[in-house]
Formats: structure tokens, sequence, C-alpha cells
């Protein structure tokens, strides 16, 4: 089982204290998602076992990444390792992915597919999908 939760692109705190995107109307939570789109298009991450998860590419390679709270609105970014029997299943799936969305050439956070996410979902509760700490 998995949840998307998409990042906002006009945060504004409001007099009440709520976080609200001023593009599309979304509260979001302290760390700018929400389980709504947005107006624009931003990328989300896919929350698998409580683990908010995503693809991050720099330098022509894709990662897949989990982001560990650390505190009331800080993150860590941690690895998530692959067996070697999964790797490059696992490589396959996110250069999908990537290039679905815009390609290795372009760094940034992607979204997982449904089809990565049920994978990734699979391999974390098999042990296969490791963070890497
Ligand atoms: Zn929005």
């Amino acid at each position: 089982m998995y949840e998307r939760r998409y990042y906002h692109a006009e945060v504004t705190l409001s007099e009440d204290g709520r976080l609200v995107c001023q593009a599309c109307g979304a509260e979001v939570d302290k760390f700018l998602r929400s389980p709504q789109q947005c107006r624009y298009p931003t990328s989300a991450v896919t929350v698998i076992g409580e683990l908010p998860i995503c693809i991050h590419v720099s330098n022509l390679r894709a990662t897949l990444i989990a982001e560990i709270p650390t505190s009331a609105s800080t993150v860590k970014i941690v690895v998530l390792a692959p067996d070697e029997d999964i790797a490059d299943e696992l490589d396959n799936l996110l250069a999908t992915d990537v290039e679905n969305q815009g390609g290795l050439n372009i760094s940034g956070f992607y979204t997982l597919s449904d089809e990565t996410a049920q994978k990734v979902d699979e391999w974390l509760r098999t042990g296969k999908l490791r963070l890497q700490m």
C-alpha cells in the first residue's frame, strides 16, 4: 500500500497558522506536501510503509531515496540500497520513470510510477531494499 503526497508551488502561512498553497488552495503539511495535486506540475513523494520515497537524479544517475524526518521541519535524505539480485530491475524501473518525467540530464526529484511503487513496497517488505544509514 502506498500514498502519494505532492509538493506545492506557492505555499504561504495563513493568518490562522495553516500552510496553504496560493496556486491551488490546498492545505499542506510542514514539508509543503498534500495528497492533492497542485495546479502546477510538481513532483510527489510516495509514502510506503511510512517512508516518503522519491527518485533523485544528479550527475546523470537516478537513485531511490527516502526522506527521514529528523526534527519539526527538516529531513535527512537516505539512499535505499538494493540487493544485487534486484539491482538491474530497480535501475530499469527508475530509468523508465525518469525518462517519462524529464530525463537523466535534468537533475532533481522524480515521482515513482505505480509499477515502481508496488515493487519498492514488495522489496522493502522482503528486505531486498534497505536504508543505507
Ligand atoms: Zn498547490
